[in-house]
């Protein structure tokens, strides 16, 4: 059962954002892709792991455990024992020479994802000990990718492969988890969830920069245009979507890139390409934001 669902991060979605609306600089457009490419790979891992077992699952965890953070991919909650899972959407084959883990195309090192694992499982360890949760760890690095592969893989080691998911995840089935077990382990292990990584990266950008208009949901393009009255169809794959539910979406947006700006019908008219006519910005704002201030100094803020 998935009592913590995941979802695009704020680093994710603000990258993507950007890479619409301005030309990446090459470091930036490379951990665009690694966080775009890691979050396809935890939709896979989060499609295999849904139909396994009856255990309690908590996605896309981050704690803090004495002054450390650390992220976990996917919690496993069975009656006996915890699985970690951290996921990996690695490409390409790789090789093991001593601890380090080299890729063999371009000969270059990537990060060695069992020392991320080990460190994860002991601060993990620690929050337990901490709760006076007497269940083991059992973690592992789980690849789901078919296109990797591992040279040198020690037997053994904490790896899950594409090839060896369906026996792990027999495993899992046959758990029989009795209602109500460990349900208040899980609240307590989502309440110590924070929001908000110190290792969160944004690239440097600045409004006047960014192209205006509304980003295709679909695509995630910039070229949403006028259809209808209220419907607009995206320039590059023809997704049409509802013009008041392209704008609420490109509200958020603003939001996220810009927190400390106001939300007035003009900057999201503005904002959003001057599609249509800021009156018609203003009724949507009007119907699902509280309105602050009057006349020109009006601005709209979140309903509580
Ligand atoms: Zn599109």
């Amino acid at each position: 059962m998935i009592l913590k669902e995941r979802t695009e991060s704020a680093e994710l979605r603000t990258y993507k954002s950007l890479n619409a609306r301005m030309d990446l600089a090459r470091a930036d457009q490379k951990q665009c892709d690694y966080l775009e490419s890691g979050y396809e790979g935890e939709k896979i891992f989060d499609g295999w792991v849904e139909h396994a077992g009856e255990g309690l699952i908590l996605n896309d965890l981050l704690f803090v455990t004495g002054g450390s953070h650390y992220q976990m991919d996917s919690l496993y909650i069975a009656p006996q024992k915890i699985y970690l899972f951290e996921v990996k959407n690695m490409y390409g084959d790789h090789y093991i020479e001593k601890e380090e883990w080299i890729s063999c195309g371009a000969k270059t090192e990537v990060k060695n994802p069992i020392l991320q694992l080990k460190r994860c499982e002991s601060l993990l360890r620690r929050q337990l000990q901490i709760l006076r949760c007497p269940l083991p760890v059992e973690a592992y690095v789980v690849f789901v990718n078919p296109h990797f592969h591992l040279y040198h893989a020690p037997l053994h080691s904490p790896m899950i492969f594409p090839s060896q998911w369906d026996r792990f995840s027999q495993r899992l089935k046959s758990i029989r988890m009795p209602q109500g077990l460990h349900s208040e382990l899980a609240e307590k292990l989502l309440s110590l969830h924070v929001e908000k990584s110190p290792y969160e990266r944004r690239p440097d950008f600045r409004y006047e920069e960014l192209r205006k208009g509304i980003v295709c949901g679909g695509c995630g393009r910039l070229g949403m245009d006028a259809l209808s009255r209220d419907q607009l169809v995206c320039v590059n794959c023809g997704q049409k979507e509802r013009f008041k539910n392209s704008v609420l979406r490109s509200v958020e947006e603003f939001r996220l890139l810009f927190p400390e700006k106001k939300i007035t019908s003009e900057q999201i008219h503005e904002w959003c390409g001057n599609i249509k006519n800021s009156r018609s910005i203003q009724k949507i704002l009007k119907e699902n934001f509280v309105r602050v201030g009057r006349s020109r100094g009006t601005n709209y803020e979140e309903k509580k």
